[in-house]
This record gives structure tokens, sequence and C-alpha cells, in this order.
């Protein structure tokens, strides 16, 4: 989970309260939210609009712009009504209060820990400890393609990391290799949480500036 900065006006045909998935609701939070699900930070499953906090019927929270988050099937079914961190409040730092250790095979078991005890931290570190390893049948069928994608992230980080190490390369190249690595870091990019942590683990929070 990242910081997201979403776009502050609403779509006008929110103000009818008739349908939330209304005329460019879906494209306007793809861009926001850079087509990928909030929770998982991937593509992999088709993705649509969720209420962050459950209306049960209350209009307002129903139609309510800053309420409307773009999540795949996958999460939505794990998270439910829970209260979890809320990435595109700015207060909120998902990226700072959670750790998320990666794993390098397929079999490994993705770690999340809070690094703040809160109970909201807690709540969404239980989240997505179950979206990144699963806790039923099925539900672990679709985590380990998650898991997958995150071993192939790794793969492609680390050559990166390993080629902008070595002194063969010219200063061109490596202002290259350096654009190739923020391009991995950057928001845009799939399950950015995981690869900015191993950048910061390892001292080289220079590249994420
Ligand atoms: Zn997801």
């Amino acid at each position: 989970m990242i910081n997201i900065a979403r776009t502050e006006t609403a779509p006008d045909c929110l103000k009818k309260q008739q349908n939330y998935e209304c005329e460019n609701v879906l494209e306007k939070l793809k861009i926001d939210f850079f087509g990928k699900c909030y929770i998982c930070e991937t593509s992999l499953f088709s993705t649509n609009v969720e209420h962050f906090k459950a209306h049960r019927g209350d209009k307002k929270l129903k139609f309510e712009w800053t309420n409307l988050f773009l999540a795949c099937g996958h999460c939505n079914n794990i998270k439910l009504s829970t209260d979890i961190l809320n990435c595109t409040d700015s207060k909120h730092d998902v990226e700072n209060w959670i750790s998320y250790k990666p794993i390098f095979v397929p079999v490994g078991e993705v770690e999340i820990s809070a690094k703040r005890k809160n109970k909201l931290t807690i709540d969404t570190v239980n989240i997505l400890n179950k979206v990144y390893n699963g806790h039923t049948n099925i539900k672990t069928t679709d985590a380990q393609k998650i898991k997958d994608e995150i071993v192939k992230e790794m793969i492609v980080l680390q050559r990166l990391l390993l080629q902008y190490s070595k002194e063969k390369y010219n200063e061109l190249e490596i202002t290259d290799i350096e654009k190739d690595i923020r391009k991995k870091l950057h928001k845009g990019s799939k399950l950015t949480a995981f690869k900015r942590q191993v950048i910061k683990d390892n001292k080289l929070k220079f590249l994420l500036s």
C-alpha cells in the first residue's frame, strides 16, 4: 500500500446520487490509483469501485467521492467492512507505518508487520497478510498469483541494482539504469511498497527522492 493523491474535484454525475459508478468515476479512479488495486497494488484481478467505508444504505457515504476507491475482487472480499488505513489521507503514512518483507522465491511467506501499534494499522496489516498469503483455499490460490508477481518484480529490481553497482558501465549507462530503477519505484509501478522497502533497508534512500 502506498499513499495516493486523489483528484480533489468529484465527478459531477455523483451529485445526482443515482449511480456511484456513473460516467467517468471509474476512469478517474483508474488515473488516480494508477490502474491498480490500492490494497494489493497489482492489476492481476479485475478492479472495481469500492466503498472504503461500507455505506450500509447511507446515501452520503455511497456517493461521496472520497469514499470511492479502486480495489480488486480478491482484496475487497478479504477487507469487507473492516476499517483500515486510508492511503488517500496524507496523515496516514501507510508506507512508513507498515513494514513489507518481500519474497524472492514463490514458495515463501510474505511478512507484513505494523511499525505503528494502533488498531487501524494492525487491522490493515492483518488484511494485507491475508491478501498476500491467503487464508482459505481459494484465497491461497489467488494469493499465489500475487506472490509470483512479487518474485518477478524483485528479480527485475535485483538485476537493475546489480548493474547499478558495477563499474563497467559508463556515466550515461548508469544514468539509464538509475532511470529504470526509479521507474520501478514509482507509484505507478506494481507492488511499489515492497520494492521501496528493499531500497530503504539497504541505504539507497536517495533513489526514492
Ligand atoms: Zn487487490
